[in-house]
This record gives C-alpha cells, sequence and structure tokens, in this order.
C-alpha cells in the first residue's frame, strides 16, 4: 500500500476518538457516584482500614435510608455473617425476600444467602429447606453443595450419597471418593449393629465407587471376621498392601490377631515385617515386637527394635528402644532407665499424631474424615514424625 497524505489525517482523529471517550466514560462514572449515597464511601473506607465495626452502622444507616439498595442489603448481610452475627443477616436477607417487586435473579441470590446464614447459624433443617428451594436455579452447584455439606454433618448417609451423585450429573467433578466413604459409614454402622451381613453389599458398592479405598477392603475383612471367616478376612485385608503399603499399618494389628487365630502366627509377623521393611512405621515395629517377643523371646525383639531405629532413627523409635531395654535391665539401672524413658515417651506423645495434610490438624487418633476441616482421606497414615523423617 502505497503512502498518502489524508493518512496522517487518521492519527488526530484516533486521539481525539479516544479523549472523547474517555470523557464519556468519566462523566458517566462522576454521575452514577454523585447517585450513591454519601454513607457508601464512609463505610468502605471504615471497610478498607480494618475497622468493620463503623462499616457496619455506616452500611446500617444508608439500608435505612434507602431501602431499595439490593446490592447494599447483600453487603450487608454478608457481613453480619462474616463477624458470627447470623440472626442479623438472617434479618437483612429475609427482608430483602420479602419485597414483592425483586427481580428473580436477585431473589435466587437473597434465597441463597439466606441458606448459608441458617447453614452458619447451624439451623441445618432451615438450611436444608431453602437449599432444596434452588436446586433448579442459578445457584443449582452451591446450592447443591451445601445440601451436600449438611447431609453429611448431619451423618445422613444416603442423602450424601444422593447429593453426591447429583453434584457429580450437575458437572461438578467427580465425587466417587466421598461417595465410597459415605457406604462405608454405613457398612461401619451395620457392623456396629452386628450386622455384617448387611455391610457386605454396601463395602461393595464402596469400592465401586472407588476401587483403591483401603477403608471398604478393611471393612469388608471386619464383616468377614464377624462372620467367622477369619481366612477370609486375612485375604481382604492382605489386599490393602497392593492399594498402599503405608496404609497397612492400619491392619496389621488386626491381621495378626488372625494368624494367630488359625495358629499361623509366623506367617502373619513374616508378612507384617516384610511390610515393615518397605514402609518404616512405628505401628508395624508395635505389631511385630509384640509378635517376636512372643514368638522368640525378648533378645530377638530388641534385636529387632535395635536394627529399627538404626535404618530410621526416629525418638519414636528410641522410646521403642529403651521399653524393650527395661524389661530386663540389672536393678542399678532400672531408675535412671526409666527417668530417661519417661522423658523420651512425654516428648513423644506429641510427635506420635496423626496430622491432616490440608488443614494440618493434629490428632492422636486416626481419621477418615478429618475433624477439623470435615474433609476426607486426608490424614496420611503415619505419625507426624515419620512424615518429617521422610521428608
Ligand atoms: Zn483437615
Amino acid at each position: 500500500m502505497e503512502f498518502e497524505l489524508w493518512m496522517l489525517l487518521g492519527i488526530p482523529l484516533f486521539f481525539g476518538m479516544g479523549w472523547i471517550a474517555a470523557r464519556v466514560d468519566i462523566r458517566q462514572l462522576v454521575s452514577e457516584s454523585r447517585t450513591l449515597p454519601r454513607g457508601y464511601f464512609k463505610g468502605l473506607n471504615f471497610l478498607l482500614n480494618d475497622q468493620p465495626d463503623k462499616a457496619v452502622d455506616a452500611f446500617i444507616e444508608i439500608v435505612r435510608m434507602d431501602p431499595e439498595t439490593a446490592d447494599m442489603h447483600f453487603a450487608l448481610g454478608n457481613l453480619f455473617r462474616r463477624r458470627g452475627e447470623t440472626e442479623r443477616a438472617i434479618r437483612v436477607h429475609q427482608n430483602l425476600l420479602a419485597r414483592p417487586d425483586l427481580p428473580q435473579e436477585q431473589k435466587e441470590h437473597a434465597e441463597y444467602e439466606l441458606g448459608m446464614d441458617y447453614l452458619k447459624a447451624g439451623l441445618l433443617d432451615r438450611a436444608e429447606e431453602t437449599f432444596n428451594r434452588l436446586i433448579h436455579s442459578q445457584y443449582a452447584v452451591p446450592a447443591r453443595r451445601a445440601l451436600l455439606e449438611i447431609f453429611q454433618r448431619e451423618k445422613e448417609w444416603p442423602r450424601a450419597i444422593e447429593a453426591a451423585i447429583g453434584l457429580q450429573e450437575s458437572g461438578a467433578g467427580s465425587r466417587q471418593k466421598e461417595i465410597a466413604q459415605f457406604y462405608c459409614e454405613l457398612a461401619q454402622d451395620a457392623l456396629v449393629h452386628l450386622h455384617p451381613e448387611d455391610a457386605l453389599p454396601l463395602l461393595e458398592k464402596s469400592l465401586q465407587a472407588d476401587r483403591v479405598n483401603v477403608r471398604a477392603t478393611l471393612l469388608i475383612g471386619d464383616a468377614q471376621l464377624a462372620k467367622d471367616d477369619v481366612e477370609g478376612a486375612l485375604m481382604t485385608w492382605r489386599r490393602v498392601e497392593q492399594i498402599s503399603v503405608p496404609h497397612t499399618a492400619l491392619v496389621a494389628q488386626r491381621m495378626m490377631d488372625g494368624y494367630r487365630k488359625v495358629g499361623r502366627p509366623l506367617e502373619g509377623v513374616n508378612l507384617i515385617k516384610s511390610y515393615l521393611e518397605q514402609a518404616s512405621s512405628i505401628d508395624l515395629l508395635e505389631v511385630v515386637y509384640k509378635a517376636v517377643l512372643e514368638l522368640d523371646g525378648l533378645d530377638a525383639a530388641k534385636d529387632l527394635v535395635v536394627n529399627e531405629l538404626r535404618r530410621t532413627p526416629t525418638l519414636l523409635g528410641l522410646d521403642k528402644l529403651l521399653e524393650a531395654r527395661l524389661v530386663d535391665a540389672p536393678a542399678s539401672v532400672v531408675s535412671e532407665l526409666s527417668m530417661v524413658k519417661n522423658l523420651v515417651h512425654g516428648y513423644t506423645q506429641k510427635l506420635a499424631r496423626y496430622q491432616c495434610s490440608h488443614c494440618g490438624f493434629k490428632a492422636r487418633q486416626f481419621y477418615w474424615q478429618c475433624p477439623g476441616c470435615s474433609r476426607w482421606e486426608t490424614y496420611p497414615p503415619r505419625r507426624t514424625e515419620e512424615l518429617n523423617v521422610m521428608n
């Protein structure tokens, strides 16, 4: 294309148009901001200065002066909820919902916020009712997610399963892991009430949802044991090693008891020793130590602990070694040795916790669902000290 003089004219024209556009934008902005109540800026300023109490007062004033501002109601309601003032949050959202002229979109929004208020306040029945009204609205996915949380809190596992399937179908990602855990909860309940025959089909469903679910595998063994099928239980529990060797720590004691029951304790101890070799663990060591002490005597048990401590030098291992040493210590050193043992043991109590990999919540007991963040399968089957050694 050849250069022509008129093209130069395009440049000032281009800038001119930009200038006009900018002025129009600014004018619009200024006129819009004039329509906002002054209290809005005051409130915003308090919020930015980390003075939420004063911000709330300013926003209340606006809502009082101009009850038509729906957005301000939402902001105020959320502020109340976040500060734990759920009763006030509920009132704000209920007021909004009571307006006959509220457009459908905002009505659904208010309903959703009201549901969240109820959830936060622990009014689960009302929250459930509210979210149920929204499952065909624009808030379908978050409402279903909230319903799933409610059913879990209420331990209504069949409804939790239904809600999880609904969520999956609405395209909110896979929930198979949770579904498997919900079936495990149901099965565990059946086992507690001594109905192993009811537990088994539930556990099959759990495995259908998640093939590598350790808990379901473990519970199938428990159900078989409850039906006096010890060999079957042992076969099932051995499958845990194929899913995850560290998780054998959760099943080792059951297995050892099973092998003792069928008269093959040596087979059991060798098997669990092989797990220990693959995945060093104080829980596995504990089971093997007790079995070796019983089968091969104290010297063999001491050797086992010393070797393990050399391989994985942890305070938990040292604690175990001191315990073994104390069994036949000469009278002259018993008091010193037990003093050291008590010291080490006091310290290892803190290290022998399980810890959630999501929120860091520590617990003495192993949990399938974290009591801190309610997530499933976030606890590694190892004690905190062992995790640190591995890292
Ligand atoms: Zn957690």
